[in-house]
């Protein structure tokens, strides 16, 4: 087994992605896998100066290691393999050229012939020759966007079983390098996961319609598809993804306010049936408890008092 651990050093680690990073961890570890370290941080504006640090103190402090020998890819650093990479879909004819602005594409969806799902419309697709010729024409410069197959992708997920979306109808031609030259996540990681001979998949479950996509780009290029196993993610009590509105469940803040790492990694142990309530308990010594199979796909729901010293009366 190999996996990897893929944090995005575009804000600090809240209680959310600790929680999945401390799941992926354990299945790794209890299976005597090998963990990976990969930076996300293709999103330059996005990326915190001093996030990357950040993101790898909060992971210690949980715990939680990788295997360092293995290397750690860096997606910034790894342009020039993933543009060989959209090159290549450019050329077998499976990637266009695409000049739309984000506002052509909504009005173009929602004109009264329009796809009228959100799907791009697919306004560029035989338009132009190349990436050049499509600037020029279009006064701006060119994204990259892939063409899916018509009908639906398939695939089980670990956790949540039989998985399918439909691509072409439901997203369309999507991005996989932007206008100013970025490599989208979605090709990016796709051509990591398969660089680093990565077999596991663990992440949280807002990337299940990303994952149709990604193997949609490894059937492409002839590249293996990994097991994948999507998390549930945590909600506030509000039933809403947990956000600055739920307040401040950074770890870096869980910290300063004197939560230990043992009592945020029972209480996330709890939510995976690993743990008694309110039980204090550091990573590695869940190891030997970690049962996949407990593992439920309802979102868990993180009540602001959920971390605090006398949680019996909760
Ligand atoms: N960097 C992404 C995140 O932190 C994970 C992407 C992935 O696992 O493919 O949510």
């Amino acid at each position: 087994m190999r996996s990897r651990l893929a944090p995005s050093p575009t804000g600090a680690l809240h209680v959310g992605n600790a929680r999945t990073f401390l799941l992926n961890w354990l299945h790794v570890r209890a299976a005597g896998g090998t963990l990976l370290l990969r930076i996300d941080d293709l999103d330059g504006p996005r990326v915190k100066p001093g996030g990357v640090e950040a993101g790898l103190r909060d992971l210690r402090w949980l715990g939680l290691d990788w295997d360092e020998g293995e290397g750690v890819l860096v997606q910034s650093e790894r342009a020039r393999d993933y543009d060989e990479v959209a090159d290549r879909l450019l050329r077998a004819g499976l990637a266009f050229p695409c000049v739309c602005t984000r506002r052509e594409i909504e009005e173009a969806a929602s004109a009264p012939h329009g796809p009228g799902t959100g799907a791009y419309p697919g306004t560029c697709d035989g338009r132009f020759a190349s990436p050049a010729e499509a600037a020029q024409r279009g006064g701006r410069p060119a994204a990259l966007r892939f063409r899916p197959p018509p009908g639906a992708v398939e695939f089980r997920d670990l956790l949540r079983g039989p998985q399918s979306f439909d691509v072409a109808r439901e997203t369309g031609p999507f991005p996989i390098r932007g206008a100013g030259g970025t490599t989208a996540y979605q090709l990016a990681t796709v051509v990591d996961d398969a660089a680093s001979g990565v077999d596991l998949v663990i992440r949280g479950d807002d990337l299940l319609p990303s994952t149709a996509r990604q193997i949609l780009l490894q059937r492409a290029l002839g590249l293996r598809t990994p097991q994948y196993l999507h998390l549930p993610l945590v909600l506030g009590e509000d039933g809403r993804r947990l956000a600055k509105r739920h307040g401040d469940t950074r770890l870096g803040t869980l910290r300063d306010e004197g939560v230990s790492a043992a009592r945020l990694v029972g209480f996330l142990a709890w939510t995976a049936g690993l743990a008694a309530r309110g039980e204090e308990i550091a990573a590695r010594d869940l190891i030997p408890r970690y049962d996949a199979e407990r593992l439920g796909s309802d979102p868990i729901v993180f009540r602001a008092d959920a971390l605090l010293r006398d949680p019996g009366a909760g």
